[in-house]
């Protein structure tokens, strides 16, 4: 029996862990189907992140087609590992938007507006780049800093960049989020900082910790209305944990297998659940629902000559993951920036001509889709069905996003470099032209969010306090409870919602 059972050992659950642990009386399981990978060479290495995908730390799950794609199925990577999908991501540390957390404020979350949600992103940080210290931790676990050097080249971008109409910002997460400047990241002395290697390996010696990996949860246990206990499985062999009476299972399996495991333990919506056989404890109609993710492709330039890329590949291309990011309004009356680039040198992996590419993400989708089961086996993927660009709106911004990029992308900066625009390419001109282009192009963003949404309406999973409606004992911290996805990356509003629910959880003893 332990005071707390924490299902997922990634982003959230790595941070769980220290914290609930920093109590000596309380005693904390982590159960995690994935291993440590820290000593893995592609994982400390910044640039090795095109290596980790499709590997076996990877989930590898693929979305349903997509209609508005022409069908298509789209990649959707995510980590198996202790630090979940931070040992697989692009490291960029981006909180978003004061917005976005007033806006779920604003939505009946008590607690989590911006100035709530502020201490929480600034404990996690050690900051060891230039910004300005009232946004800034600088003893926390998690190092946040600058990755790769400026250049000519990265300068170049920024004042393309410039010319269209975006200010040099070196802090994102600083008192603007607006403008074009250089990507901070979870990297620790050039080497990847995942959530396990902040959070979770520093401590592991703590005798009130303990860390099972290849554990792989199957259901949660009930009596009543009560969540007793997790049942999983390592090694072949089938396991029973509980929590003390007094204790609670926190679910923490990110944002496509936390609703999956809600469902197989008969939370979730009855109808869905009856189709499986499924006996249902909790008509929960939104668990599941409200997956919300953006969408990223990019915008291609062949060059004269090499833009000086500052990492070749093990297959011989040459490029850098996007260093130089930039956040804009496309509209000054809009609230908070609903575009995204990342501007870098050489046309990525596998692409030997030399180029430069502006990769956009639109912000603010209005799309949303959902997690399903398609089957009762706990080791059979959910069905992700993102919806991707099914909303009139997410088509107008995607033809947006496109002409915007291009005034980066046709600087007269780069005019010694640039030769031609590959992609899309100069004939596609017209709004349903671009989009398209996007439909035929476009991948995922990497920030499926929302399936176990926070809120008060009868579609909310969670209350403000992270407990599961209708249970008791039963809590989710992880990214599928933003009621809305944020203005950028998804890491660290994450490992701020779990700084939160940490604190919650201890108050709630
Ligand atoms: C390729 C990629 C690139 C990305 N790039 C960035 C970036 O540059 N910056 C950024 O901010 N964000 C990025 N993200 C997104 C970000 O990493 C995630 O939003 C964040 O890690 C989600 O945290 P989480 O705790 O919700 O889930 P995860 O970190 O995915 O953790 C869930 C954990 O639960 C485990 N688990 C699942 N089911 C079970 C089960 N049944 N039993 C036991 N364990 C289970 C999983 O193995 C995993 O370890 C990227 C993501 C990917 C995949």
């Amino acid at each position: 029996m332990y005071d707390y059972v924490i299902v997922g050992g990634g982003s959230a659950g790595c941070v769980l862990a220290r914290r609930l642990t920093e109590d000596e009386s309380v005693d904390v399981l982590v159960l995690e189907s994935g291993e440590p990978q820290e000593e893995r060479e592609h994982v400390r290495d910044p640039n090795g992140v095109w290596e980790l995908l499709g590997s076996d730390i990877d989930w590898a799950f693929v979305t349903e087609p997509q209609e508005e794609l022409h069908g298509r199925q789209i990649k959707q990577p995510r980590g198996k590992a202790l630090g979940g999908s931070s040992v697989i991501n692009g490291m960029a540390y981006v909180r978003g938007h004061p917005y976005d957390y007033d806006n779920w404020a604003d939505q009946g979350n008590d607690g989590w507006s911006y100035d709530d949600m502020l201490p929480y992103f600034k404990r996690s940080e050690e900051f060891v780049a230039d910004g300005d210290e009232e946004y800034h931790g600088t003893d926390g676990p998690m190092s946040v800093d600058r990755r790769g050097q400026t250049t000519e080249y990265t300068e170049l971008f920024v004042e393309a960049a410039n010319e269209a109409g975006l200010e040099r910002n070196m802090d994102f997460n600083g008192e603007q989020q607006e403008g074009v400047g250089y990507y901070h990241s979870t990297v620790k002395d050039g080497e990847r900082h995942s959530a396990a290697a902040a959070f979770i390996m520093p401590v592991l010696d703590r005798p009130n910790l303990t860390v099972e990996t290849s554990a792989h949860a199957t259901r949660l246990t009930m009596e009543g209305d009560e969540v007793t206990g997790v049942v999983y499985e390592q090694d072949g062999e089938e396991h029973t944990v509980e929590a003390e009476p007094d204790g609670e299972v926190i679910l923490s399996a990110g944002a496509i297998q936390s609703p999956q495991l809600l469902m197989l333990s008969g939370i979730g919506p009855a109808e869905h659940l009856e189709e499986y056989g499924i006996g249902v404890e909790v008509d929960l109609p939104g668990v599941g629902r409200n997956l919300q993710d953006h969408l990223r492709w990019s915008v291609d330039y062949r060059s004269s000559e090499p833009l000086e890329p500052q990492h070749e590949a093990d297959d011989g291309s040459r490029y850098d993951t996007a260093l130089v990011g930039a956040f804009e309004r496309s509209d000054p009356d809009l609230p908070a920036p609903d575009i995204q680039y990342g501007i870098a040198p050489g046309l990525g992996p596998g692409e030997t001509e030399p180029g430069y590419t502006v990769t956009v993400l639109p912000l603010r989708p209005t799309s949303s889709g959902r997690i399903t089961l398609q089957s009762t086996d706990p080791y059979e993927a959910p069905k992700v069905d993102p919806q991707y660009m099914t909303t009139e709106k997410d088509v107008e911004d995607v033809v947006t996003c496109v002409r915007e990029a291009r005034e980066i992308g046709e600087a007269s900066a780069l005019d010694d470099y640039r030769e031609e625009e590959l992609r899309p390419g100069p004939d596609v001109q017209s709004a349903e032209e671009i989009a398209e282009f996007v439909r035929e192009t476009t991948v995922t963003g990497y920030h499926p969010v929302g399936t176990c949404k926070m809120g008060t309406d009868e579609m909310a999973v969670v209350d403000d306090r992270l407990r599961v409606y209708g249970v008791s004992g039963l809590r989710v911290v992880d990214s599928s409870i933003m009621p809305d996805v944020t203005s950028g990356n998804t890491n660290a509003p994450t490992i701020a919602i779990a700084e939160k629910g940490a604190d919650i959880a201890k108050e709630a003893r």
